[in-house]
This record gives structure tokens, C-alpha cells and sequence, in this order.
């Protein structure tokens, strides 16, 4: 024990050695101290310390690189999910990217009126535009879909009852359960059909003095068949009228442009939704609009005036960056086949079949070449394209398969899978039937090269 101790080299010593020198050069030095105290506290415990200034360098970097890797950063999503909610859902287009780099270097109009010289207010930049494309009156953007249906809660149904089908009190995704993001609103909750069926009379039946709002929930990430029945926002409008209470939307998934050409079928868009006569509709940036995260509010004047005087707007609100990026993904879709293409999770969703195909085979023979089917015997060999099925997530088109390819490969899967999910830039792929797939669907073709260049060293 003590034997060991006295063995143990001092940090002061350590970092006087020319190659750990070298490196505090480079790295702070504050986390090459740290780096050393770990390795010789770890050798306290019993593990074998480097042995020579170069080992003592690699296990240092080591150490630093573990610990200066960002704990947010790029992944390649090969899941064949396009719309990946733990993955972030929509990459940005370009002209995105752009509009944020722009108004995040430098002072902007984010609350200032230039044309009265006077202060603005950040709640209009994008209403414009949404109005345009959603045909709704009035539009304001807050932090995401479910601070948009808390705002609305709150601003029309506070202390009040709000009216909802059994049928649509669903989780979607992890964290939002409609009826605790309903009941955190400061609102009873009226429950009225049944979990397969609910009609207009139920809604009606339920109406009382204390109704603030009937909300209607789109039926986003799951689909229910046989002996069902819902009440369409059509059949709302008129008895929220009569109430005089807001018909409030849940909309979801935010589709702008229609994808019926490319097999999307029955998913309303935000048009459709809005012409359906509710007061109020929410949605998503950051699903089919493929935008930044955002909560889409869009609706009659008066209704978007209320919420947006509400102070929860105000808490609620979204950043600069926020607002430039969508304004720019917006501004793409007055022209809806340049949005189609350059919208990335609308390009993923309509690419063909065939296109997937030949980048698939293209990077297969690329990694072939690059390391010698001969020499490397059966792990090259194991690498094939197969067809696949892709999916949109983000909760749209729930039932919809997309025909896709995949690479697929051979031999330990999970000891793969594990492999590219943690190298430099994770490679999140799936494992089915005993071989990893890689989906290239939900790869941009931009990132093609940089997912070759991570494939290579597994085949090494
Ligand atoms: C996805 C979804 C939400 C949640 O949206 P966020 O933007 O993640 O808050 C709410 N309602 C519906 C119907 C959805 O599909």
C-alpha cells in the first residue's frame, strides 16, 4: 500500500514532461491538471498508469476529448424515422441556416419599428406570412405546440371548463400528454364520448355556463380503425358558435403544401385545417413544416389578439434565431415545389425510391474499394442494400410507409450498432432480423460523404 502510494508520480513532475508541456499548450491547461488527477486517482484504485511521456500524452488527450466533446452536437439519423423527435426532428434548409447566422452576428429588428423609429413588437415578423399561406387572419408564433395549447388554454379557458373527446386524450411523444397539459392550463377538463366514438351531440350535451373552450386534438401518431366515430372541427364550428366559446385546434403537424403526389395521404394541411372554421390552430415548426422549433398559433384576428396580449405569451415567446429561421423556411413555400426541394425533411420524404437506391449501392462499393473486398474477406462481404421502409414520425402520417433502402450489415450487430452510434459523429441505426440497417431516407445526400468517411475505420 504505502509502496504503491510513493509510486505514484506528482502531477507538478507530469506536466513538466516536453510532451504533456506540449499539450497544455494546446489544451487548457486547467483540464490536462484534471486529466492527470483522474489517471492517478484511477491508479490508486488499481489501473496501470502510462508508462512513458507518449502514453501519458494519449491517455491525457484522451481524457480532454472526452470531456470537450459538446454534449449537443450533429448525429446522422439512419433510422429511417425522418421526422426523429429524439433526433431533433427537421434539419433547417440552407436559406435557414442563413437567415439566423445573419441576425445572430448583429443588432436586428427583432422589436423595433424601423418605419416609425420607435419600438416594434417581435410577435408580428412572421404573422404575415402565416396568414398568407394558411389563409387564417392573424398568426403568432410561441415556444412550441404545447406552450401554443397551454397559451390558448389559459388566455380563453382559465377557470372555466373545456370541453374534449376521451378519444383524444393521447400521448404524443414522451412528454406531452394532452390531458396533463390541458389540466396544468388552469382548466377543468370535460370529458365527453367514449375512447372509439364521439359525436356532436356528446360536445353539446356538455355545454354549461362554465365552457371556456372546446378543444379538438388531431389524431397525430396513431391511427384508430373499425367501430369509430369523431366529431370533425366542421361539425364544432356551430356549436362552439352558439356557445360562444373558442373552437381551439391541435393540429400538430404543421403540413403546409400537400404530399398527395408522393403518396402522403389523408393529412389536412394547415389550409385545409384553418378553412375547417376553428378559431384557433396549433401546430409544430419543427414537424412537416420542417422548420425550427416554433408553436404555431393561427386563427381569426380577435382570437390571436387575446393570446397575444396574454403575459403568458410573453413567457412563452421565441428568440430571434427562431423567428429568422422560420420566417426563411416560411418565405420558401410561396413557391411550393422550391419548398419541396429545399426544405430538407420535405426533399427526404419525396425522393424516390430508385434515388435512395443508387446512393445506397454508390457508398456500399465506395467502401468496398476503399478497403479491399479480397483482404477483408467476410465483413465487406456482409455489406448489402436491401429495400426498407421509412417513416415520417414527428406524428404525422402514422400509418404511412415510405419504400426506402438500407444498407444493411452482417456479423455482431449490437457490437456494430454500438460502434457507430458512438464514434465522432453518432450513426443512429437500427438492428432487425440480426443485421444493422442503415436508412438512407433519413440522410441528407449532402451528409452522404461524411457518413462514408465514419463507415470506413468499422471496416478497418
Ligand atoms: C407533436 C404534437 C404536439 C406537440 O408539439 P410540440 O411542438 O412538440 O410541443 C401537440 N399536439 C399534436 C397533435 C402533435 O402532433
Amino acid at each position: 500500500m504505502t509502496d504503491t502510494r510513493r509510486a505514484l508520480p506528482s502531477i507538478g513532475v507530469l506536466v513538466e514532461q516536453p510532451g504533456l508541456r506540449a499539450l497544455a499548450e494546446r489544451v487548457p491547461r486547467a483540464l490536462v491538471t484534471e486529466a492527470l488527477r483522474a489517471l492517478i486517482a484511477g491508479a490508486r484504485g488499481g489501473a496501470t498508469l502510462p508508462d512513458n511521456d507518449q502514453a501519458w500524452v494519449r491517455a491525457v488527450e484522451a481524457h480532454v476529448a472526452a470531456r470537450t466533446t459538446p454534449s449537443l452536437r450533429t448525429a446522422l439519423n439512419a433510422t429511417g424515422v425522418v421526422l426523429h423527435t429524439n433526433l431533433g426532428r427537421a434539419p433547417l434548409a440552407p436559406a435557414a441556416l442563413e437567415a439566423m447566422a445573419e441576425v445572430a452576428r448583429s443588432a436586428s429588428t427583432l422589436e423595433y419599428d424601423v418605419a416609425r423609429g420607435a419600438r416594434g413588437s417581435r410577435h408580428l415578423h412572421c404573422s404575415a406570412l402565416l396568414a398568407e399561406l394558411t389563409g387564417a387572419e392573424d398568426a403568432l408564433v410561441v415556444n412550441n405546440c404545447a406552450a401554443a395549447l397551454v397559451l390558448a388554454l389559459h388566455t380563453f379557458a382559465a377557470g372555466r371548463e373545456t370541453i374534449v373527446s376521451r378519444g383524444e386524450l393521447v400521448e404524443i411523444g414522451g412528454s406531452f400528454r394532452v390531458p396533463d397539459i390541458m389540466s396544468t392550463s388552469g382548466t377543468t377538463l370535460v370529458e365527453v364520448g367514449t375512447t372509439n366514438r364521439t359525436h356532436a351531440d356528446d360536445y353539446r350535451r356538455a355545454l354549461s355556463p362554465r365552457t371556456g373552450a372546446i378543444v379538438k386534438v388531431h389524431r397525430s401518431n396513431f391511427a384508430l380503425e373499425g367501430f369509430v366515430a369523431e366529431a370533425s372541427v366542421r361539425e364544432l364550428v356551430p356549436i362552439a358558435a352558439d356557445a360562444g366559446v373558442p373552437l381551439l385546434h391541435d393540429f400538430g403537424s404543421g403540413l403546409l403544401g400537400d404530399l398527395s403526389p408522393w403518396g402522403l395521404t389523408g393529412e389536412p394541411t394547415a389550409r385545409d385545417a384553418v378553412a375547417a372554421g376553428a378559431t384557433l390552430v396549433m401546430m409544430s415548426g419543427d414537424k412537416l413544416l420542417g422548420g425550427p422549433q416554433a408553436g404555431i398559433m393561427v386563427g381569426t384576428r380577435d382570437a390571436v389578439a387575446l393570446v397575444r396580449q396574454h403575459p403568458l405569451a410573453r413567457a412563452l415567446r421565441v428568440d430571434k434565431l427562431t423567428l429568422a429561421a422560420l420566417e426563411a423556411t416560411l418565405a420558401l413555400y410561396r413557391d411550393p415545389e422550391r419548398a419541396r426541394r429545399a426544405i430538407p425533411a420535405l426533399a427526404m420524404l419525396t425522393a424516390s425510391a430508385d434515388s435512395i437506391r443508387g446512393r445506397a449501392e454508390a457508398l456500399v462499393v465506395a467502401v468496398r474499394s476503399a478497403r479491399g473486398d479480397s483482404e477483408q474477406g467476410l465483413r465487406i462481404a456482409d455489406l448489402r442494400v436491401e429495400p426498407s421502409e421509412a417513416t415520417v414520425g414527428g406524428g404525422a402520417f402514422p400509418t404511412a410507409r415510405i419504400a426506402s433502402w438500407a444498407i444493411t450489415i452482417g456479423g455482431d450487430a449490437k457490437a456494430i450498432e454500438t460502434r457507430l452510434r458512438t464514434g465522432a459523429v453518432p450513426i443512429i441505426a437500427r438492428i432487425e432480423a440480426g443485421r444493422v440497417r442503415l436508412d438512407l431516407r433519413s440522410i441528407d445526400p449532402a451528409d452522404d460523404a461524411a457518413l462514408l468517411s465514419l463507415l470506413l475505420p468499422v471496416f478497418a
